[in-house]
C-alpha cells in the first residue's frame, strides 16, 4: 500500500514542486498519474522510491514509514518496488539474461531460483526466445518488455513506470500498456506516469491527475475527467 497525507516538497533552490498532495494507492490497483511536464509526476515517484524526501506530511510505503526510514532500510524499501524509466537502462554489455540474472544475484538468490523465475518473467514478457541477445540487438519495445521483466524478476509489490513509453511508436506503447495491464490483474500493483492522454483513455483505469502540484482529478476513466 502506498500512502501520501498532505505531502510537500520543496527543492533546496526553492522550487515547490509539491504543495500537499494527499493519494491511497491499495495493493492490486492500477493507478495512472498524469499531469503536465513539471507538475510533480516524477517528484512523487522519487518521493515513493526514497530518492527524494518530503518536506511536510506523511508517506507510507509497503509497510515502511518514509518519514523515518533509516537509510540502511532504503534497499529493502527499494526491493518491495520495480522501477521502469522512459529510456529503459538496461546494460548495454549483458545478455538480456544477464541483465536478469545480475539484479536476482544482488538479493542473493539461489542459481536454482535464478534459472525458474529468469525463464518465467521472460516468458510473461514474450521474450523467452531472445535470452541470449544483446540489448542493442533488440527493438524499443523489446529493450522495454525486458526492462519490465527485471522490474519484474525479484517479485516486487509495486510496479512503478516513469513514462515508460516515452521513447516507443502509438503500437509498441500500446503493447507496453497491456502488458502492465497483465501484470497487475496476476497480482501487482501497478503506478504509471505518463503524459500520453490518448493512451491513458484506451484504458478503464483509476486516473490521478496532477497540475502545479496539486491533484486536480483522481477516479476511474479518462485524462482530466472532472474538467468537463
Ligand atoms: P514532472 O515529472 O511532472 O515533469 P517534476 O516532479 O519533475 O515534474 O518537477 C516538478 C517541479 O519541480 C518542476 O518545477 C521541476 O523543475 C522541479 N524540480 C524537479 N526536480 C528538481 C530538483 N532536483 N531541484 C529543483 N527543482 C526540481
Ligand atoms: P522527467 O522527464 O522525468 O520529468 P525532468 O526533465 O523533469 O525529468 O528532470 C530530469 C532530472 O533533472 C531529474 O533528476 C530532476 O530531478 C532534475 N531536475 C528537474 N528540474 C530541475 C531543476 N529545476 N533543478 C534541478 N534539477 C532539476
Amino acid at each position: 500500500m502506498i500512502r501520501l497525507i498532505d505531502v510537500q516538497k520543496t527543492y533546496d533552490n526553492g522550487t515547490r514542486a509539491l504543495k500537499g498532495v494527499s493519494m491511497r494507492i491499495e495493493d492490486g490497483e492500477f493507478v495512472f498519474l498524469v499531469g503536465p511536464s513539471g507538475s510533480g509526476k516524477s517528484t512523487i515517484l522519487k518521493l515513493i522510491t526514497g530518492e527524494v524526501s518530503c518536506t511536510e506530511g506523511r508517506l507510507m510505503v509497503n509497510g515502511y514509514n518514509l518519514n523515518n526510514i533509516h537509510v540502511r532500510q532504503i534497499p529493502y524499501l527499494r526491493r518491495t518496488l520495480g522501477v521502469i524509466f522512459q529510456d529503459f537502462r538496461l546494460i548495454e554489455k549483458k545478455t538480456v539474461e544477464e541483465n536478469l540474472t545480475f539484479v536476482m544475484r544482488v538479493v542473493g538468490a539461489s542459481p536454482r531460483e535464478i534459472r525458474k523465475r529468469v525463464s518465467y518473467v521472460l516468458q510473461l514478457v514474450g521474450l523467452d526466445h531472445k535470452g541470449d541477445r544483446l540489448p542493442t540487438e533488440l527493438s524499443g519495445g523489446e529493450q522495454q518488455r525486458v526492462a519490465i521483466a527485471r522490474a519484474l524478476v525479484n517479485n516486487p509489490q509495486v510496479i512503478v513506470a516513469d513514462e515508460p513509453t516515452g521513447n516507443l511508436d502509438p503500437q509498441r506503447s500500446l503493447e507496453i500498456m497491456m502488458l502492465l495491464e497483465k501484470i497487475n490483474e496476476l497480482g501487482t500493483t501497478v503506478l504509471v506516469v505518463t503524459h500520453e492522454k490518448e493512451l491513458v483513455n484506451r484504458f478503464s483505469k483509476r486516473v490521478v491527475a496532477i497540475e502545479n502540484g496539486r491533484i486536480i482529478s483522481d477516479g476511474m476513466g479518462g485524462y482530466y475527467n472532472n474538467e468537463s
